[in-house]
């Protein structure tokens, strides 16, 4: 066996830290315990139960990753529990006591009882949650090898389902049959798939085959859930790898059938630079994100999705796509309501693919590129410029070209002026005073017509100067 823990419970490295170390695919790593883990551990023991560390945690040990997500099982019931962590928070759905994590308050410990799941009823949540009578049997409720090993209090590793080789493997695999058990709970194909994402894994060939067969059941499945998944997917180290079995998996099709549609439609035309088909572009174009952030990414992914809906191909062999940016947009919109963005991530993502298309021309005035900050909003402005890249090189092309890096300099340079009616020297009561005008419409038109002459640098954004052209 290549993976193996060898475990130095009485070596202390630093005061609050115990050290694991452990060798995966050949290389030895140490792993450090924090010591509120370590307490937990030490506390059950003490009061005579049985206590473990599992899921995600134990796999990345295993991995020589640290880890702030900690989960335990045990054999104490949660009142048994709460007498052992009085601090602890009780939440009765899942029978999960939480502790605070000293390292990560957004991540507290979970100590749950051994459970055993049965009667599905909506393809997501067992009828009933039973106690479990062991360990064997919780663990034999965990959705995949990888995330069904534990560790006792001693650091050996507990592992029924051959979990460590599937991991020196990289392969996602369904404990037990995977038909029944994405049966049993259709987000487990989402996790599948993003957990392989996320750990540059594969999905074993058996359980791969079940995801495809039973891809529809994710339809059961609350929106926010497979949002939540399909995030962290996108925000994984290889996005690009995580939606491609996404896709080859048949949860594409279930979830966002509007991209399914974008393969195979074809863009080439004679003259035009089109070296893939609207699906692979977008792909691509994902491929070569820069953004880390999820909504940005998710925006490169969709940007060109109201394509195949605007194709058109002209007589003479010109295709083209004409108004597709606003069908994007609309697309993007329904996609945001159904899979419940909330609305900040909604407004970005709309944003990023509305304004997708802005010209870079180096004959724009000021006024044009101050209106595209103003459309996109200028917290989303380096994200947009991530997209417009990602655009381009996913189309085949350079990464940049001199009109973008004009236009970069002029976004800059377009920031440091006046940005609004309301940065003018002067405001609405100057206008009626100097003109002896009532308050109306009339007095913003002025104020506005004066902004596009500072702006297009016509005049200076002085008092003086500004009075003076408001006279005839
Ligand atoms: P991450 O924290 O990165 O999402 P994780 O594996 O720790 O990865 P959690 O959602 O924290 O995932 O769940 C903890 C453990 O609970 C998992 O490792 C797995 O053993 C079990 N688990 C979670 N969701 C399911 C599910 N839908 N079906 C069966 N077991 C599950
Ligand atoms: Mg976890």
């Amino acid at each position: 066996m290549i993976l193996r823990i060898i475990y130095q419970r009485s070596i202390q490295v630093k005061t609050s830290f115990y050290a694991l170390e452990c060798c995966y695919n050949g290389n030895t790593m140490k792993v450090e315990l924090p010591k509120s883990v370590q307490e937990i551990l030490d506390k059950f023991d003490k009061a005579g139960y049985e206590i473990y560390i599992v899921g995600g945690a134990v796999r990345d040990i295993i991995m020589g990753k640290i880890t702030n997500d900690w989960d335990f099982t045990t054999n104490a019931t949660p009142e048994q529990i709460l007498k052992i962590i009085p601090g602890g928070l009780y939440n009765n759905q899942f029978g999960t006591v939480f502790t605070d994590n000293p390292d990560d308050l957004q991540r507290p410990h979970e100590i749950t009882t051994f459970r055993k799941e049965e009667n599905y009823t909506d393809f997501r949540h067992p009828k009933k949650i039973t106690w479990g009578k062991n360990l064997e049997e919780d663990l034999s409720r965990r959705d995949f090898t990888i995330n069904s090993l534990a560790l006792d209090k001693e650091f050996k590793v507990i592992d029924l389902y051959k979990g460590q080789e599937d991991i020196k493997n990289k392969l996602i695999r369904a404990v037990g049959d995977p038909d029944a058990r994405f049966g049993e709970d259709a987000l487990r194909m989402m996790r599948a798939v993003r957990i392989a994402s996320e750990l540059g894994f594969l999905i074993e060939n058996k359980t791969f085959e079940a995801i495809k067969k039973n891809a529809p059941l994710i339809n059961k499945i609350a929106k926010e859930r497979v949002k939540e998944e399909f995030f962290k997917l996108l925000a994984s180290p290889n996005p690009y790898d995580g939606v491609v079995l996404f896709r080859n998996s048949g949860l594409m099709q279930e979830v966002l059938p509007e991209m399914e549609k974008c393969f195979g439609v074809e863009q080439k035309s004679p003259g035009r630079h089109h070296i893939y088909d609207v699906g692979n572009h977008l792909l691509m174009s994902l491929k070569f994100c820069k953004s880390a952030d999820p909504v940005t990414r998710f925006a490169t992914l969709i940007h060109d999705i109201g394509k195949p809906l605007t194709y058109k191909k002209l007589e003479n062999g010109t295709i083209t796509f004409y108004n597709h940016e606003m069908v994007s947009t609309k697309i993007a919109e329904n996609i945001a309501d159904r899979l419940r963005f909330s609305n900040k991530e909604k407004d970005k993502f709309i944003k990023l693919v509305r304004w997708h298309q802005f010209t870079v021309d180096e004959h724009q005035t000021d006024s044009a590129i101050r209106r595209i900050l103003r459309n996109v909003g200028l917290e989303n402005v380096e994200d947009m410029l991530a997209l417009r890249i990602a655009d381009r090189l996913g189309g085949g092309a350079r990464e940049t070209s001199w009109r973008l890096e004009e236009f970069k300099k002029r976004l800059i340079e377009v920031q440091k002026q006046p940005f609004t009616v309301r940065d003018l020297k002067i405001d609405g009561n100057d206008v009626m005073k100097e003109l002896n005008l009532k308050p109306g419409p009339e007095v913003g038109k002025i104020l506005n017509d004066l902004f596009d002459k500072v702006v297009e640098k016509k005049i200076e954004n002085e008092k003086k100067e500004l009075l003076a052209a408001l006279r005839p």
